[in-house]
């Protein structure tokens, strides 16, 4: 068996909500919001299912959710794009990502990870035979620098793996760092593989900035996005992967032969609700920032460290002051003893890992926030 898989652990997400599952604790560890979606969306979905087409859609996607996506970053992000020759729909984001790094490695090219970083994308990158570059971000900034890249980059380098915003930190990356980031990939000839699957979920009157809206980048990105992101329904698998067309036409290249489509009648329905007048996602961003907000004055209240969020369903914690120095024994006490499962930060590292952070993820109902700080005034004693 190939041992990148046989020798890796499950996934931390997968532990933590079985383990919630069997101790009943109150799951703010994976990521997902616990309200329905929006109707209209699943009621779409479900008259396509019942009166539309069930057979294979075109492998790239169907063409209406194509033109959607390209209208919706046209309105949302400005970057234009060819929905033709530019925009392919994927089974999820996981597997745009999948299908680009096989699509765009050679074994033996240089990849270069920031980390805390996904947990899909080491293996990933790994067994499509790209040798891992970290950069280490720590808190409470997570940014890196001109020195940082200095020492990732080097003549191999071949693919630049961001995710921007930052899962898990909760940090959107300011303007400035990613035009830095360009002009080393420019110098280095890199692609980038811009994971921005939380484009739609960030706050505070922050806009997204698309990696594929900075000329330098245009040509060498490949930007990927997630409706279940965009309208909380994280089991949709609904993806989209987006570059020029000269990487394109590779990336479609994978993808045909790894999911080769993905069920037409989801793609209907995320067809129309990427149209959607934009007052709709302000209102989702403004309850978000409702939760976030809740969430974080109850930790503060409580006399919790909480790093703020600024973008995702997440918000993080240093339990440094609480006397604690591994974030997975810390996060295995809290949901066996105190009934809140979390996620671990350290997880997201391959190696020098920050073992003081630890995730939680506030995309609930207030009542179920409410449960779980009252659960957590229990670790302060
Ligand atoms: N994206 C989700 C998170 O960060 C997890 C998805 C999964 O469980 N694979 O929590």
């Amino acid at each position: 068996m190939n041992p990148i898989f046989s020798n890796i652990q499950t996934s931390v997400f997968e532990t933590m909500s079985k383990l919630a599952r069997e101790t009943g604790a109150i799951n703010l560890g994976q990521g997902f919001p616990d309200g329905p979606g929006p109707r209209d969306v699943l009621e779409k979905a479900a008259d396509a299912v019942v009166n539309g087409w069930n057979q294979y859609p075109p492998m790239p996607g169907l063409p209406e959710l194509r033109q959607a996506v390209a209208r919706h970053y046209a309105e949302h992000q400005n970057v234009s794009l060819d929905w033709e020759r530019e925009v392919m729909i994927t089974s999820g984001a996981t597997e745009a990502i999948a299908g680009a790094l096989m699509a765009l490695i050679t074994p033996g090219d240089e990849v270069i990870l920031f980390q805390p970083m996904y947990d899909a994308y080491l293996p990933l990158v790994l067994r499509a035979g790209g040798v891992p570059k970290f950069v280490a971000l720590q808190p409470p900034h997570w940014r890196f620098d001109e020195a940082m890249l200095e020492a990732a980059f080097t003549d191999k380098t071949r693919v630049v793996f961001l995710n921007n915003p930052l899962n898990p930190s909760a940090v959107v990356l300011p303007r400035e760092d990613l035009d830095l980031l360009a002009r080393f990939c420019v110098k280095h000839d890199a692609i980038l593989l811009s994971d921005e699957v939380w484009e739609h979920v960030i706050f505070d009157g922050r806009e997204h900035v698309s990696a594929l809206s900075i000329p330098a980048l245009r040509e060498r990105t490949v930007k990927i996005g997630s409706a279940g992101k965009i309208f909380s329904l994280t089991g949709w698998k609904v993806g989209f992967s987006c570059a020029a067309p000269e990487l394109f036409r590779v990336l479609t290249k994978a993808h045909q032969y790894i999911t080769f489509t993905t069920p037409p009648n989801l793609q209907t329905a995320v067809a129309y609700g990427l149209q959607k007048e934009r007052a709709y996602f302000d209102t989702m961003r403004a309850d978000f920032t409702r939760s976030r907000d809740r969430f974080t004055k109850g930790l503060i209240d409580l006399g919790f460290d909480v790093l703020p969020s600024q973008g995702s369903y997440f918000v993080n914690v240093n339990i440094a002051p609480l006397g604690e120095n591994d974030d997975v024994d810390f996060c295995m006490r809290l949901v066996k003893e105190h009934g809140v499962a979390a996620i671990p930060v350290s997880a997201f590292y391959a190696e020098i890992p920050v073992k003081t952070v630890v995730r939680f993820c506030f995309a609930k109902r207030d009542e179920v926030l409410d449960g779980a700080l009252e659960r957590l005034a229990g670790v302060r004693g």
